[in-house]
């Protein structure tokens, strides 16, 4: 295979052979999800959904949704799946929604919507505010800072949104308030209820972001769990996000943005009328809309159905439950919270947490790492057997006895982390670009990033933007 870094524009086309094979290649690095060693960013419904599920997609792969004059069939697809989704959240009649790329577009819908609602109903307010609980997704932040709204971030308290304080945020400037059932870094649901009423009080809209429990909460319902109101039964919530392709197990680049009525919808439309090349309308932030995706959330749906989501539901619960029964008969470690679904973190008030993590993946584990407080993030989901549980509880209690023991990375990380807050006291603010150049070499993978979160923890935010900003180039480059 060619050095990917002396890439040119390929002046022959090459054999489907040749192309599949560097396909395959490079796919052999890439985390190994159907083992369930890696917890989130793949949601795998096994072998005989997934076999209907990849055909819808192939199915409608050269179709496109902009134009659903052309394409009837995926209007009806599209229509379809915001009308089943819109059935699980309680809507009323009158109830509407859009098919997104994702979880992170159906948030930046629900906000622009918002500040365009806003400007019909209160012309002469100033920038106008969402407020959002320190918990919320970072795509609220992203959609506030492309739309010129100001976010403002309140803390959470008990690692929920804390009403009060939300309520204290409230001035006439405050278009929507948002809530999370439930909120990604700790599974906890917010108390969606009291922010409805909150929400009604002031006149103002509610968010409620079910991006990733909006294919879990409703089918716990179903099968008993004891779980707080989060859905358009509460007459404050405007509008819920829902991924279909998180829990639903649908291919990426399907979710939905759905509203409480059709009018609140036609605030999210975009138009123009005056085009030379025709008038141009369209309903979410795409021109072009893939139709793959959308048949295959459609394909997801039904051919798992009810019956399916209640056994995909109840064995993600059978194993997040014994996780959770297990850590906690472990000493050294405790959950952070009481995770209300599958999204477990742990912490820890004996050891570092991020080092543990660092020999988990040694050990072939994946998962995400949290801050404030700092602690590891597993996304459980139906791959995660008991038998894999069992298996990661074995090499947490592996990792935990190669923390204690004298380490030398503890030492290292120690001294770095000491040197790093001494030098960051003697040098004036903003001007530790050395340090940075350091950064941009740590290697990206997250085989030992415990030193970069004590490092991390330690330096001005200013800088860890720059920071994060150049690993990012770096992470998006053909750079070695
Ligand atoms: C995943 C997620 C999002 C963003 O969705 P994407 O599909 O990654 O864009 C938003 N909110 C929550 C709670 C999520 O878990």
């Amino acid at each position: 295979m060619k050095k990917l870094n002396k890439i040119g524009f390929p002046s022959k086309g090459r054999s489907s052979e040749q192309v599949l094979n560097d396909l395959n290649f490079l796919k052999n690095s890439d985390v190994n999800w159907k083992s369930g060693k890696s917890f989130g960013y793949v949601y795998y419904p096994g072998e005989e959904y997934a076999k209907t599920i990849n055909e819808a997609y192939n199915l409608f792969f050269h179709d496109n949704a902009l134009n659903p004059q052309l394409f009837p069939s995926l209007r009806k697809l599209e229509a379809e799946v915001v009308a089943m989704v819109n059935h699980l959240f309680n809507a009323p009649a009158n109830a509407s929604g859009c098919m997104t790329s994702g979880g992170t577009e159906s948030i930046l819908l629900a906000l622009k919507t918002a500040r365009d609602y806003s400007k019909t109903t209160r012309p002469f307010m100033d920038v106008p505010e969402v407020i959002v609980p320190a918990s919320a997704h970072p795509a609220f932040l992203k959609g506030a800072n492309y739309f010129g709204l100001k976010a403002v971030v309140v803390p959470t308290i008990d690692l929920v949104a804390d009403v009060s304080k939300i309520k204290e945020k409230i001035n006439n400037n405050t278009v929507m308030i948002v809530g999370s059932a439930p909120s990604f870094p700790h599974g906890l649901i917010d108390p969606i209820e009291e922010l409805s009423n909150l929400a009604l009080e002031k006149n103002i809209l509610l968010h409620v972001d079910c991006c990733i429990g909006g294919f879990m909460l409703p089918f716990m319902n179903k099968l008993g769990w004891d779980l707080p109101c989060f859905d358009f039964k509460l007459k404050g919530v405007t509008s819920i996000s829902v991924d279909v392709h998180k829990y639903g197990y649908a291919a990426k680049g399907a979710s939905v943005i759905l509203y409480r009525n059709r009018s609140l919808r036609k605030f999210q439309f975009s138009i123009y009328t005056k085009w030379s090349g025709g008038v141009y309308g369209s309903t979410t932030m795409l021109g072009t809309k893939p139709g793959g995706s959308i048949a295959a959330a459609w394909a997801a749906i039904n051919t798992i159905g009810e019956n399916g989501y209640l056994k995909l539901v109840q064995k993600t619960m059978d194993s997040t439950n014994l996780l959770l029964e297990k850590i906690n008969e472990i000493p050294e470690l405790s959950t952070i919270g009481s995770p209300s679904m599958s999204l477990v973190a742990i912490q820890s008030k004996s050891i570092d947490i991020h080092e543990l993590a660092d020999n988990m993946n040694i050990k072939g584990w994946s998962f995400d790492r949290l801050q404030h407080p700092s602690g590891i993030h597993l996304t459980i989901s139906q791959v995660h057997s008991v038998e894999i549980i069992e298996a990661f509880i074995k090499d947490l209690k592996w990792s935990i006895s190669k923390v204690k023991s004298f380490s030398v990375s503890k030492k290292m990380h120690r001294f770095q982390v000491s040197t790093l807050k001494l030098v960051s006291k003697l040098l004036p603010e903003g001007s530790i670009s050395k340090i940075q150049k350091r950064f941009a070499s740590i290697d990206p993978s997250p085989k030992r990033s415990a030193v970069m979160y004590g490092m991390l923890g330690v330096l001005p935010d200013k800088d860890l933007d720059r920071i994060v900003k150049n690993l990012l180039d770096k992470l998006n480059s053909l750079d070695d």
